[in-house]
């Protein structure tokens, strides 16, 4: 474990002296230390003014901490606590079956950890569509990590040594020993100290920071982007929202397409996501048909080993390309593929006239889609 924090703290500094180079070579000043606001055109660092005629507030967020029994014990901790440990526990309960707490279990889980997680949800990854959390369900059994979903946990306490939690679970109330505890559920906006009330910035019912489309603020000149306004909470996002802002101050015009953003899960096997799920195209009362294939029927992860999974795709009643949805090898890579035909409106036709190389896992998304006219000609017909 010593090792691999090594390994991850030289990969981490390597890019931030990257990035700081890349700050200095284009005429970024950086100036260390806290900041808070003064006016609209004015922030204070260590009690230093610094003007500016926009200001762009990108302060991130940090985990939301629920009243929740036991959260100040010694061995609960956050991804910050998590990411920092030099041994490996032998239990770990996690809290939360999001994107985060099931990269985590799935992490442990290889390194040699016990790990539980425990979901309020009926269902994992719920913010995504429905299979793939119903499909890693199965795949986290079979690694050995026990799953409890519509669980609530009440409170943590510390027992011999050992930490306890208690969840009510569907069938009753249950305990369970851990040596760490990892709270993955949810995290909120990050304003502490930033004096955002004196200039009356508005945030929402949640507390992220209000913009309109432009990453505008309500007071004039004032934007905000990333994890402090919410939406997916990601750092692509977060990227592009930047560079959006920017531009939108230099007077252009500048919208970004959430609907086009991915989102990625690093769980064994990968998740990837893009577009509509099949939930919210039922909850519009859209047209839609489905395309399916799973990776077992697939060339290049039968020799890599890894068969587990499928592509999922939705288009709707004009051919046009809504979502796609996969749980399986070089997910977070093949759903490029996806992010193309969303972002650009392409139709099930425009694919399925795209000759994919052979033997790639790219061939499982080509054939995904030919699935939606039941065109895929490496299905069995009984499939269908
Ligand atoms: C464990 C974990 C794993 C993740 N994995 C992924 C992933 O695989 N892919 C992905 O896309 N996203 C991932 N995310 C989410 C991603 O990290 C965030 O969406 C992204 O960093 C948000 O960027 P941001 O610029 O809004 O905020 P941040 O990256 O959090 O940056 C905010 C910065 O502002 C600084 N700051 C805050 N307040 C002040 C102040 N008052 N004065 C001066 N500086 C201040 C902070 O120190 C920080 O450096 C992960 C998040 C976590 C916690």
């Amino acid at each position: 474990m010593a090792e691999v924090l090594l390994r991850k703290n030289n990969l981490v500094s390597n890019s931030v002296t990257g990035i700081e180079k890349l700050l200095h070579a284009n005429g970024v000043e950086r100036v260390k230390g806290f900041a808070s606001l003064l006016d609209k055109n004015t922030v204070l660092v260590d009690g230093e003014p610094i003007k500016g005629r926009n200001l762009l507030l990108a302060t991130g967020s940090i985990p939301a901490s629920p009243a929740l029994l036991g959260m100040d014990l010694p061995g609960v901790v956050t991804s910050d606590g998590l990411l920092e440990m030099d041994k490996v526990p032998e239990r770990l309960a996690i809290i939360g079956g999001g994107v985060m707490g099931l990269e985590f279990a799935c992490i442990f889980n290889a390194f040699g950890s016990q790990v539980t997680v425990f979901e309020y949800m009926p269902e994992l990854l719920n913010t995504m569509d429905n299979e793939l959390g119903k499909r890693m369900r199965v795949f986290l059994k079979k690694q050995n990590i026990e799953v409890y979903t519509s669980a609530t946990v009440q409170g943590i306490n510390s027992r011999g040594g050992r930490l306890c939690l208690t969840a009510s679970t569907k069938k009753g109330s249950l305990e369970t020993e851990a040596d760490i505890i990892l709270f993955a559920g949810g995290r909120k906006a990050n304003t502490k100290g930033m004096n955002l009330e004196k200039l009356g910035i508005e945030l929402d019912e949640k507390g992220f920071i209000k913009v309109d489309r432009h990453y505008l603020t309500n007071v004039e000149g004032v934007y905000a982007i990333g994890d402090v306004i919410g939406g997916p909470m990601l750092a692509h996002a977060a990227s592009e929202e930047g560079i959006a802002a920017v531009e939108n101050m230099a007077g252009m015009n500048r919208v970004i397409n959430y609907q086009a953003i991915p989102a990625c899960a690093f769980t064994f096997p990968e998740i990837a996501t893009v577009g509509f799920s099949e939930a919210e195209i039922k909850a519009q009362g859209m047209a839609y048909r489905t395309g399916k294939f799973q990776f077992s029927a697939n060339g290049k992860a039968q020799t890599m080993g890894e068969t587990e999974g499928m592509v999922k795709v939705l288009a709707d009643s004009n051919d046009r390309i809504l979502g796609m949805h996969i749980i399986g090898p070089h997910a977070s890579d093949l759903i490029m593929e996806g992010v193309m035909m969303v972002k650009n409106q392409l139709t099930v036709s425009d694919v399925v006239e795209t000759v994919h190389p052979h033997p790639t896992l790219s061939e499982a998304v080509a054939e995904a889609v030919k699935d939606v006219y039941d065109q895929s000609i490496h299905l069995l017909p009984s499939r269908r």
